[in-house]
């Protein structure tokens, strides 16, 4: 989406090039403005770490660009980010000589919702100014922060290798004016005309603070400068506040968990604290330092198409890309942060970084790294670990089937939800209490895990007190077809193939009553209606037979063995993938009273009348799948008849 140029385009001389402009802002960002303006919010001095931390990126994009194009840098190579005071015009200024802006550059950038923090925020609007207004440190509003304490903004700005300079100008409201700026420096220029109520900004203690408290690790030096009030100049010595080295490259020792989790928000873009912070360095064949964050919140585009690690690319301190998809597998795309690199050349390109032998062993070391402490956290903090698997569990699972390699560590890290506990359960606690005679890893999948306790194909696993993992994630259906098994047991679905209950010997308290409660003779009492059922159900289902797996429910559905189990066939149909469902096994219960009084009708031949029956049983199996009757209105007149013969 872009600014609405067309409609808004003012002045008498739209036509000559030195006219301003008056565009008006993407509506998005006009509900924005409108919290962010007038928001009594008491954090907002985070307008200065945003803006600096723009700046910072901005001299980034610049460095790593003059790598390949010097002249883009035109001599002044010296990146440094200035704020300037002038208490006189009781401006705030932050500049600085990187990469800059051209004319689109401002329209999009400042103009229209262009990353995904700001949309997020707007997304998450109430109406309720309050609370909208606690939304601006959750999502973080970039830039446009600035206005929550200026009425005005002008960012003059040239880019890099441009000869035109250009002013972007707003107060905030509905519009902006964009117009050519004479002899704009390369780099940019952000002045706030502050509000009234913010001449704490104008205060060099005040801004001192402010710049150590969020800015410091920012590597390029921040120099304060102030105007004097009369004439306007600056006072020769420009004072730099912050340390101006890259966090990374700091002891651990001198680095508090302050400063790592403002870095954390600069690297990230994100408004939320790191879960947890790996800082490392590797020292060997290949050397590399490496501070690498989790998450505490899912990040907006974690599901994003493309799938890429997010983690900052440098060489030698010099940022090189973000967008390196071979530094890291993209089940691990949750990751922010950093890695720098002392064994590629500066001047690598991005093409480059494709099959590379270094970002290989970079990407090795990392994910074994990061499982590793993933696992360690698992086990010393099972609560904490709960929260960061709720989040990331999904992604990481992806791992299990495009990473056949690293399958292995990656099951120590899987927790799942079961029958048997509360919490979560990992593999190796399920193997653990496996039943004597048990070999598989029985699941049930579905979309919701309390629904899924009820469903009726668990009556027999519960009754022998065997447990059941519930797959509630999509990706569940896709990594264990591809695993196949975990320690040699098969993950077998409770809602395909045989139930195998038979061999599973149940513990002496799981069991209520004995096992051969289910004689042959009650399966032999029901053959009948097992030709009844086929006979009138025809081609709907693909087999009708005796349950093992059913104990208080009369009947359930199952899918064959060699066919799709029924959540992924369900999930397919949903994607259209797939038109129609495919016929599944009824299974019915040979202890059950309809069961076994519906028998009794149907004779040893079946040939006895069952009436509607069939019909009814089938479509009530359906219902309990979640699914619909395929004719609802006859399910409901035979559902009637039978109500009414019964009080009649
Ligand atoms: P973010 O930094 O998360 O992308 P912001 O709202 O802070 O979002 O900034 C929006 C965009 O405006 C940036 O992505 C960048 O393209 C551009 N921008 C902002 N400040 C500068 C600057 N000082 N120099 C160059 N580009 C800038
Ligand atoms: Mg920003």
């Amino acid at each position: 989406m872009s600014a609405n140029t067309e409609e808004k385009r003012t002045g008498a001389s739209a036509d000559s090039a030195s006219a301003a402009e008056t565009m008006g802002f993407q509506a998005e960002v006009g509900r924005l403005l409108d919290i962010v303006a007038n928001a009594l919010y008491s954090e907002r001095e985070i307008f200065l770490r945003e803006l600096i931390s723009n700046a910072a990126d901005a001299c980034d994009k610049l460095r790593y660009l003059a790598i390949e194009t010097p002249s883009l840098a035109d001599g002044d190579a010296g990146y440094a980010i200035t704020v300037r005071v002038d208490k006189g015009a009781r401006t705030l200024t932050i500049a600085d000589n990187g990469v800059g802006m051209n004319r689109e550059d401002l329209v999009e950038n400042l103009g229209t919702i262009a990353r995904s923090g700001t949309s997020a925020f707007v997304d998450h609007l109430t109406g309720d100014k309050k609370k909208d207004v606690s939304l601006i440190g959750q999502f973080g509003v970039g830039f446009y922060s600035a206005f929550m304490v200026a009425d005005k903004v002008t960012v003059t700005t040239r880019k890099a290798g441009e000869e035109s300079g250009w002013r972007w100008e707003s107060d905030g409201k509905s519009a902006f004016t964009v117009e050519p700026a004479e002899g704009a420096a390369r780099g940019a220029a952000v002045t706030l005309h502050l509000k009234e109520d913010a001449d704490e900004f104008l205060e060099r203690p005040r801004l001192e603070r402010v710049i150590k408290t969020y800015s410091d690790h920012i590597p390029f030096p921040i120099k304060l400068v102030e105007a004097t009030a009369d004439d306007a100049e600056e006072t020769p010595e420009a004072e730099q506040v912050n340390s101006a080295s890259a966090l990374w490259t700091r002891p651990k020792s001198e680095i508090d968990d302050q400063q790592y989790t403002e870095f954390y928000k600069h690297v990230s873009h994100s408004f939320d604290e790191p879960w947890m912070t790996l800082h490392f360095r590797a020292e060997g064949v290949i050397e590399y330092t490496g501070l690498i964050f989790v998450p505490t919140e899912r990040p907006f585009d974690l599901f994003h198409p493309d799938r890429m690690s997010k983690v900052k690319l440098y060489v030698k301190r010099v940022f090189i890309t973000d967008e390196c998809d071979e530094l890291l597998p993209s089940w691990l795309r949750f990751l922010r942060g950093v890695i720098d690199s002392e064994d590629l050349p500066l001047n690598i390109s991005r093409e480059m970084l494709q099959n590379n032998p270094v970002v290989a062993k970079i990407r090795a070391g990392l994910v074994k790294r990061v499982v590793g402490d993933l696992a360690k956290k698992a086990e010393n903090a099972p609560e904490e670990y709960a929260k960061f698997w709720e989040n990331f569990g999904l992604v990481l699972k992806e791992g299990l089937y495009e990473s056949a390699a690293d399958r292995e560590s990656l099951f120590k890290l899987c927790r799942f939800r079961s029958t048997k506990a509360d919490g979560l359960v990992s593999l190796e606690e399920y193997v653990g209490r496996m039943k004597d005679g048990q070999t598989a890893i029985y699941y049930i999948a579905g979309e919701d895990a309390e629904k899924l306790k009820k469903s009726p194909q668990l009556e027999g696993f519960e009754k022998k007190g065997v447990e059941v993992l519930l797959m509630t994630d999509p990706v569940d259906e896709f990594w264990i077809p591809a695993v196949g098994d975990y320690q040699g047991h098969a993950f077998k679905s409770v809602t395909r193939g045989g139930a195998d209950l038979a061999e599973i010997k149940a513990d002496a308290k799981d069991e209520d009553t004995p096992d051969e409660a289910k004689s042959e003779e009650s399966e032999s009492a029901v053959d009948g209606l097992v030709v009844a059922l086929k006979l009138q159900l025809g081609e709907a289902v693909k087999d009708v037979r005796v349950s093992d797996r059913l104990t208080s429910s009369p009947v359930c559905l199952v899918a064959d063995d060699s066919g799709l189990d029924i959540h992924l066939e369900r999930m397919l149909r949903q994607h259209k993938q797939l038109d129609q469902a495919s016929p599944r096994i009824l299974e019915i219960n040979p202890d059950h009273a309809l069961v076994k009084a519906l028998a009794a009708k149907a004779g040893a031949d079946g040939k006895g009348d069952i009436g509607e029956a069939a019909a009814l049983l089938y479509d009530q199996a359906l219902i309990v799948e979640g699914e619909q009757p395929s004719d609802p209105a006859a399910f409901a007149r035979r559902l009637s008849e039978v109500m009414a013969k019964s009080l009649g």
